[in-house]
């Protein structure tokens, strides 16, 4: 039954926000009667739905609703440590940027020289400074840079599959995780996406049927790009074909139609994994336009680039939609900073490389004197498996190091680091909790040093 006299005592809106606690810290008067309304309308509820309230004085409530309003104005997104092990971790930002990469973002926040030309005070293109930089370090003939991959998808298939569709083979009709799925990305733009081939084995001739308007998914029109997509979190064995880039770039150009090439990660090389493929690699096999995410294994901002042929770029830039998926100047900044990484000899001034090339021993030296300073047993220090992760090189672990928290209830534990400040992100395996360290950036230790020792003292 719903205590009716609790509802009674509730306190008044405008006595709560005269209330000390509210009108002391001078939080707007409109957004203030929001929050208590609010406040005021959960307790409500829950006193109808039968359940035992506290019922609060006016006070009270105005502390409550003080409280909640400083925790929405403290600074968002948090930065976390991230001992995870999975060094593009997508909900936790992707790929870290670097310092160099961080201050140019600054310096673009304020006023910068964005599309003006400073020699003739004319005004520019945001892009133009940036192109033939791009261009040079991909062995791409242009760029285009819009938000994100999935954007660099819309806008290439939306632009190069009209009027007839883009051809997309089953066996590439991939996910990407949060539901993302590239056919539909392809064809959100309102091109049709025509499937050819089975989950398991596309060959030359079913994408040759379709841009004859062939076959069943055809229906009597004839496509107008074909659309390859890496398959870049899963792979597949057994009975299984694929057509080979080369390949079906030679379809393309006997049929004077592009082949777009979706390859996600974005790598340049530059000391990752050779088995990762790169940008340059899909353009020397004859792709005329590769799409990539910047914050992937590029190591780089969120962004989404689109690279190849001169013809086929400049018209994904002069679409109409195009202007509605540019980035802001911040990111174009990180980005110019990313490539500027790359331009130099030897593995790339960036977390995600620096990462990548930490050795075992480093890593466990760093492990010992964590463990060293905590007073921790030996068997604290872990050999792990590390990921490069970002929906890039499946199944491809990294020998690493981290540490193994001596603690009786893991999820809880977690809990704890999740929660403090700065927040630390670990990995439970096994009823384990684990932080492995190839993720850490080496001047968190101490930091993580902290919130362990805080843990031993509870
Ligand atoms: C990650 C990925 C995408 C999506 O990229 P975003 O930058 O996250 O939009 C698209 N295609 C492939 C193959 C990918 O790996």
């Amino acid at each position: 039954m719903p205590d009716r006299s609790a509802l009674a005592r509730l306190p008044k809106v405008d006595a709560v926000l005269d209330a000390e606690p509210l009108c002391a810290a001078r939080w707007r008067r409109p957004l203030a009667r929001r929050v208590v309304q609010r406040a005021l309308a959960d307790l409500r509820s829950a006193v109808l739905d039968g359940k035992s309230v506290d019922i609060p004085d006016a006070a009270g409530l105005a502390a409550t609703a003080a409280a909640t309003l400083e925790s929405w104005v403290q600074p968002r997104p948090l930065r976390v440590i991230n001992a995870t092990g999975v060094i593009l971790h997508t909900n936790l930002g992707r790929a870290p940027l670097s310092r160099a990469s961080i201050d140019a973002m600054a310096d673009a926040a304020r006023y910068c020289d964005l599309e003006v030309v400073l020699g003739s005070g004319k005004r520019g293109s945001r892009f133009a400074w940036l192109r033939p930089f791009l261009c040079a370090v991909m062995g791409a003939q242009d760029v285009h840079v819009v938000n994100n991959n999935a954007a660099a998808l819309l806008l290439a298939c939306t632009v190069l599959g009209t009027p007839g569709g883009v051809v997309l083979s089953r066996g590439q009709m991939v996910e990407i995780g949060d539901s993302f799925r590239v056919a539909t990305m392809a064809g959100a733009g309102g091109v049709r996406v025509v499937a050819v081939g089975s989950t398991n084995r596309t060959h030359l001739r079913d994408y040759a049927q379709a841009l004859d308007g062939e076959g069943p998914d055809a229906e009597g029109v004839a496509a107008s790009a074909l659309l390859w997509c890496h398959q870049s979190n899963f792979t597949q064995n057994g009975y299984v074909k694929e057509v080979g880039l080369a390949e079906l770039s030679k379809l393309a150009k006997a049929r004077g139609i592009p082949l777009i090439a979706d390859l996600g990660s974005g790598s340049l090389g530059d000391g990752l994994p050779a088995i990762e493929p790169t940008i340059g690699e899909y353009l020397e096999q004859g792709v005329d336009v590769v799409l990539a995410s910047g914050d992937k294994l590029l190591g780089g901002p969120q962004a989404g680039i689109i690279a190849g042929t001169a013809e086929y770029v400049e018209r994904c830039r002069r679409f109409p939609m195009a202007r509605a998926l540019r980035p802001d100047k911040t990111t174009l900044a990180a980005l110019h900073a990313t490539f500027a990484a790359h331009a130099r000899e030897g593995v790339p001034d960036l977390p995600l490389h620096e990462m990548v090339a930490r050795d075992e021993a480093g890593l466990r030296a760093r492990a010992e004197a964590i463990r060293a300073e905590l007073g921790w047993d030996a068997s604290a220090v872990v050999t792990l498996q590390a990921a490069i992760g970002g929906g890039s090189l499946p199944g491809d672990t990294m020998d690493s190091v981290g540490l193994w928290v001596p603690c009786a209830k893991p999820a809880t534990t977690a809990r704890v680091l999740r929660l403090g400040s700065p927040p630390i992100v670990g990995r439970i395996e096994d009823e384990r909790l684990l932080l492995d360290l190839r993720t850490v950036e080496r001047d968190d230790d101490p930091r993580l040093i902290e919130a362990l020792a805080a843990l031993s003292d509870a």
